[in-house]
């Protein structure tokens, strides 16, 4: 697709909308699209990804789209900071700031007394206390298209922007794939509200009984029931697979429909959920506990299988893509082996220690540097993810952020075409933060059963409380890749 498809596709858009509210269809000729000749960003965000399996995986010619990526352009790694929660660390990279400062402390609200709130609900875009990303775009004009991110629901009304919301990415699967989603379900899911209706099909195929159910078994193959454990890891994996899966399909049809937007995001939970799930079967010497061989045998490839998987993902979202488009893969934080001695523990992989999450920078505009060599990895920080991405779009960084510009990775020729242009406040004029809010009634009761599956809520159903560990212990000192450790020392630290 052409950025001239995109300009019809936004104003077919435009005329859809405009023919809803009735208004006269010869007024959108004068509309004012502006679609620029600006070259695409595109955002892949991965959560939990490590160069710790990616790379031996990209070396054995497994994962050769992120090869292609990192050819095109540079890899390393991303500082990141504590503590690990996911709705914190992604709303950090969409904003720029501290959890203190957008205000998404937890998964769910946090009291007074830096505690979770007892029946506190979960987060939502409306809690946040700063602009993200894409509403920076959309409001300078610059067009957006963003798919799951964390705590981007509801989906806000930002000009020239196509939101499918996430509630909260590891109850997505609840929230996506209720069957009634498509008639009477989570309203405000998407903006505009017409690509709800668009989307359906696509969510309807995401069921837990759907396609997707062969397409899993496939590539990772079945458990049997009677390895209770097991098997329930992998029920659970499925879910986040299926949501995945689903997202990928949605953020196709986007760029599809319309062609790439200036900024494009996307975001993926398998890599996190399966090596929280799958580590002790992938490398059982970590552990100091007997892992059965077969069970070995058959899930010890999971985690291999979703960054495969994932490969495949990133391949057709760069077959979309034209020549000149950025790309840029983050991932909040990296997973090494944890908790080796607890066999009923569900997580046996983690990131409590902040290890630094994986970044490629890719395109034509991208110093030509490849994967950085071990101990020389550092390309930046997650509060850099925003600014960084507002100064490829001609943008500039907000003041009260906390990351700067990852000017550096770009071309010489690049830098001379782009000058840093001085910091702006944002925030003058945005909305007030207020409560969370509630989609309906029994949606909540599906995240908190999420979060208990996933381990973040004990078995009396209290969340555990956000405490930041004090740096890398336990097993995670362990890490393979010594000289990605050695970043953990300062994980709080930034530019
Ligand atoms: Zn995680």
């Amino acid at each position: 697709m052409t950025r001239l498809n995109r300009l019809s596709g936004w104003r077919r858009n435009l005329l859809v909308s405009a023919v809803a509210v009735g208004v006269f269809p010869t007024l959108i000729a004068c509309s004012g699209s502006s679609e620029s000749d600006r070259a695409p960003v595109v955002v892949i965000g991965v959560d939990g990804m490590t160069w710790g399996v990616a790379e031996p995986l990209m070396k054995a010619g497994k994962m050769p789209n992120l090869q292609k990526l990192v050819d095109n352009g540079v890899g390393g790694v991303v500082r990141t900071d504590l503590p690990t929660f996911s709705p914190i660390l992604w709303t950090s990279i969409a904003t720029g700031t501290r959890a203190k400062q957008h205000g998404i402390e937890y998964f769910s609200e946090m009291g007074a007394n830096g505690q979770p709130k007892p029946g506190g609900q979960p987060y939502t875009s409306n809690s946040r206390k700063v602009p993200a990303i894409w509403g920076l775009a959309g409001e300078n004009d610059r067009s957006v298209d963003s798919v799951a991110w964390w705590v981007s629901w509801p989906a806000e009304e930002v000009p020239k922007s196509r939101i499918v919301a996430s509630y909260a990415a590891q109850a997505q699967a609840l929230m996506l794939w209720k069957p009634l989603v498509h008639d009477e379900g989570i309203p405000k899911l998407t903006y505009p509200d017409w690509l709800q209706e668009d989307i359906a099909p696509i969510l309807a195929e995401g069921h837990p009984s759907g396609p997707l159910v062969q397409q899993y078994n496939q590539r990772f193959g079945t458990v049997p029931a009677d390895w209770q454990f097991a098997f329930e890891l992998d029920r659970f994996f499925r879910g986040v697979y299926h949501a995945d899966q689903t997202h990928q399909d949605v953020f196709l049809k986007l760029l599809e429909d319309d062609g790439p937007a200036d900024l494009n995001l996307v975001y993926y939970g398998s890599a996190d959920v399966s090596g929280h799930y799958f580590w002790r079967y992938r490398q059982p010497s970590k552990y100091n506990y007997e892992i059965p061989p077969t069970h070995v045998e058959r899930l010890g490839q999971h985690i291999d299988k979703a960054y495969e998987q994932l490969d495949v993902w990133f391949g057709e979202i760069m077959a979309k893509l034209p020549a000149d488009a950025t790309i840029m893969l983050v991932s909040d934080h990296g997973m090494v082996a944890s908790n080796p001695d607890n066999t009923q523990n569900k997580q046996s992989g983690g990131h409590d220690g902040a290890p630094p999450g994986t970044m490629v920078l890719s395109g034509p505009m991208v110093k030509n540097r490849g994967l950085l060599a071990p101990g020389k990895r550092l390309l930046g920080g997650i509060y850099d993810v925003a600014p960084t991405l507002l100064h490829m779009l001609d943008l500039p960084a907000g003041s009260y952020m906390e990351g700067a510009p990852l000017r550096d990775h770009m071309t010489d020729a690049w830098q001379l075409e782009h000058p840093a242009l001085p910091a702006k406040d944002y925030r003058q004029g945005f909305r007030a933060a207020t409560p969370p809010m509630v989609p309906d009634g029994n949606m909540n009761q599906g995240f908190i059963d999420a979060l208990n599956e996933l381990g973040y809520i004990g078995d009396d159903n209290q969340p555990l409380a956000p405490q930041a560990p004090a740096g890398p212990s336990g097993s995670e000192e362990l890490d393979e890749d010594s000289s990605e450790t050695d970043l953990n020392q300062d994980p709080n630290g930034t530019k």
